[in-house]
């Protein structure tokens, strides 16, 4: 018997989103219009956010325009994980400032306070965590450290849609926050990215970035680029919003059930009064992470995912000799197993089969 493949993501597109799209292609305006802008007072009432949300066409511009909003530039230094995906420092040296890696917290796979404060030097002028795989960061710790230091933070929230530590949302903390849209992540536009901001100049600066420097036809103020979201992009957005939480909901169930019945191997923590989102779920696997993969796939039919497997330290552009041992040995030993809603109970089940019995084998 060929076993179906459990693929590692799954976007969930339905009738609904296909409807919305028709419905902005039939107005005949396609650009920047009126569904962005309800997306948007959508995006942050939803997860309480509290703040404006202005949206662009993807995650990595939503963090190079918060970065340009806040004043970020050549000279400056802005803390970040190595153990991310490269957009995050990406956008900070697409500014001109250049990113300094920290190392992260094993449990949480998240910015290592400690290891932040290590980092900090007379050009530093901000910290950027990120809420990785759908954890929350530190907030306390890195807000009290960057209040200590004066210092700004930023969040990069981009795979932490609904989140929270303490009750209050990722994306609400920093002067600037920013979620992903792209298909992959907790909720899709296409590709977008949605960027919530503290306060009123910043909300103007960001927009205007956005659109060439211009609020107004022609009234350019700065040096702007065009990061401008459609309004098919944000049709599609709206419609996910109405079903994302029965998704993250499930995620959290998947997570339950695997963490409840995998053996040989280290299952995902929660810190205390967090609420984890989990884009991703990893494991960490002591001996032979790649061999888990290889077997999970060409003996289950089970895709799974290295997020990240070299960290941004050792990427060509950011190559640095910093030391992160726990961000090296993250890069060695994670693994993100498949929890997106789309699995059934017999996916669930299989995934679960299929890792201990590897596990047990001496993987
Ligand atoms: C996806 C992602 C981004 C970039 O988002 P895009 O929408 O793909 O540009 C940035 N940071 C992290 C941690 C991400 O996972």
């Amino acid at each position: 018997m060929t076993l179906d493949f459990i693929p590692p993501a799954r976007p969930i597109i339905g009738d609904d989103e296909r409807a919305a799209v028709d419905r902005v292609m039939r107005s005949g305006m396609l650009a920047q219009g009126p569904e962005v802008a309800s997306f948007e007072q959508e995006f942050a009432e939803h997860f309480g956010l509290g703040r404006a949300c202005v949206a662009v066409n993807s995650g990595t511009s939503g963090l190079h325009l918060g970065l340009l909003a806040a004043g970020v530039g050549p000279g400056q230094e802005v803390i970040v994980p190595s153990f991310t995906f490269a957009a995050t420092a990406n956008s900070v040296a697409l500014t001109g400032a250049t990113p300094v890696f920290a190392d992260i917290d094993p449990v949480t796979f998240c910015l290592d306070p400690a290891s932040v404060e290590a980092a900090i030097t007379e050009r530093t002028v901000a910290i950027m965590p990120v809420h990785l795989y759908g954890h929350p960061a530190d907030m306390p710790a890195l807000t009290s450290l960057a209040d200590r230091h004066g210092l700004r933070v930023f969040e990069d929230a981009a795979q932490a849609h609904g989140a929270s530590l303490h009750g209050r949302p990722v994306g609400s903390f920093g002067t600037f926050g920013m979620f992903s849209l792209y298909p992959t992540k907790n909720m899709t536009s296409g590709e977008g990215g949605m960027v919530s901001v503290e306060n009123d100049e910043l909300e103007r600066l960001v927009r205007l970035y956005r659109n060439q420097g211009m609020l107004r036809q022609y009234e350019n103020e700065v040096v702007g680029l065009n990061n401008r979201m459609t309004d098919l992009h944000a049709a599609i957005g709206r419609v996910q919003l109405t079903k994302v939480d029965g998704w993250t909901r499930q995620r959290q169930e998947n997570a339950a059930f695997l963490t409840a019945n995998l053996e040989g191997v280290t299952t995902p923590a929660v810190a205390d009064g967090a609420v984890h989102v989990y884009h991703q779920y990893t494991i960490r696997v002591a001996e032979d992470r790649d061999g888990l993969a290889a077997a999970l796939r060409e003996e289950y039919a089970i895709g799974s995912g290295m997020f990240y497997p070299v960290p941004n330290h050792q990427l060509a552009p950011f190559r640095s000799p910093v030391d992160l041992p726990e961000t090296e040995s993250a890069a060695r030993h994670c693994l993100s197993l498949p929890v997106h809603p789309s699995l059934s109970a017999a996916d669930l089940e299989r995934i679960v089969e299929a890792v201990n019995k590897i596990a047990a084998a001496g993987a």
